[in-house]
């Protein structure tokens, strides 16, 4: 069975380039064409014999993924859907340094990337919770989307949220492997205070991750801050109730330097009350200084119920948050509604070909 390349080590590539008599310095060489000089073949790696390129080929495919649509053009958000081998979907969104995005910081490109095909935690508003859950990426299928939208666009990627497809943390040990290779010298050496996983709130996940060695950031989809409103849109919340995550959240706190973001979608009638920003606030206030809340006003998605508030809700929503001493943000960039993206490329590419199953 071959093993992509993607999802080797340096040492798992020496090991395995060792049962064909190479020598150390092959490993340095393939890492440098795969990894900084963004080869797309073996062939491209001239100062490897023929014969070991072929073996490579075969043991460790370097293109996995096949590009299957991209919109957007350089200035603006591109968006790129990728063909898996088995004949899957996934979706990568590149957002230029001018356009900020779910916070991010607006001198960086950053790419959202996904995690798995589909999403079996059904958020009620959400493009990939509507379609099921498909399979977990594997670490390599991961790493590619950001190898590929480099090699693409001819540029580096500076900035990686989690953003995408899927719920990362439920793909634990593909997510470290790829954030491994994603931020060390010998792989993308993409810094790990710019890469940012997203989770609906998997409370013994984020302990687990808190025990990473790298310094990455977490941002949690709170979307609501009473049980009774998050129950009410994201299934998750029976499990992992708003006080068993906060706990996981002192964890994680107890662990890093870094503020958590707390992503909260506005959405018309469900969580805009005051009585909505007085619970948030109190939440944030939880977690003392370390809590920077992200509202983001609701992306339309087909065939779903919701809407936005009106801009006058939106910006009384922040008003009151900051009244309270909550460090907020407000979405405000017309144009850029990308979120609701995240997603709906896949949802409608697998649609017209039939291949989606419909969750139970
Ligand atoms: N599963 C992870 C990461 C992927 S979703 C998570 O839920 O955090 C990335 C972000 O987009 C989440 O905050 C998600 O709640 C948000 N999102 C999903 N659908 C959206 C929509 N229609 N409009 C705005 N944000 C949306
Ligand atoms: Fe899954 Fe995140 Fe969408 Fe919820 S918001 S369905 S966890 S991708």
């Amino acid at each position: 069975m071959p093993t992509p390349l993607f999802s080797l080590t340096p040492d798992e590539l020496h090991a395995s380039l060792e049962t064909h008599g190479q020598k150390k310095y092959r490993t340095t060489q393939i890492l440098e064409w795969a990894y900084k000089k963004h080869a797309a073949s073996y062939d491209e790696m001239t100062n490897l014999p023929a014969n070991l390129r072929e073996t490579l080929a075969a043991e460790h495919p370097i293109q996995n993924l096949t590009l299957s649509q991209k919109t957007g053009s350089a200035d603006t958000t591109q968006k790129f859907l990728f063909r898996l081998h088995d004949g899957r979907y996934v979706e990568t969104v590149l957002i230029p340094a001018s356009v900020s995005f779910h916070g991010a910081r607006a001198d960086r490109r950053t790419a959202c990337i996904s995690s798995q095909v589909g999403c079996a935690y059904g958020c009620k508003f959400c493009a990939s919770g509507l379609a099921g859950f498909t399979r977990n990426l594997t670490a390599a299928e991961i790493v590619e989307q950001v190898i590929q939208i480099e090699r693409i666009s001819g540029d580096r990627v500076d900035n990686l949220v989690f953003m995408g497809m899927g719920e990362p943390l439920a793909n634990l040990k593909n997510l470290t492997r790829a954030i491994e290779i994603l931020n060390s010298h010998w792989g993308l050496e993409i810094g790990a205070r710019h890469i940012t996983v997203s989770t609906s709130g998997l409370a013994p996940q984020i302990k687990k991750l808190a025990e990473l060695p790298q310094q990455i950031r977490l941002a949690i989809s709170l979307h609501g801050a009473t049980d009774a409103v998050r129950d009410q849109i994201m299934p998750v919340n029976s499990k992992y109730p708003l006080d068993t995550l906060f706990d996981a959240l002192q964890v994680w706190a107890g662990a890093r330097k870094q503020k958590i973001t707390f992503e909260y979608i506005l959405i018309a009638g469900i969580n805009d009350r005051p009585e909505d920003a007085t619970a948030l606030a109190a939440r944030a206030r939880l977690m003392g200084n370390r809590a920077k809340v992200n509202l983001i006003p609701y992306n339309k998605v087909e065939g779903l119920q919701w809407e936005r508030p009106s801009e006058g809700r939106q910006e009384s929503f922040l008003e009151q948050l900051k009244a309270s001493g909550v460090v907020a943000t407000l979405r405000r960039e017309k144009g850029h509604d990308i979120d609701a993206a995240c997603g709906q490329l896949r949802l409608k590419q697998e649609t017209a070909e039939g291949t989606i199953v419909e969750a139970a």
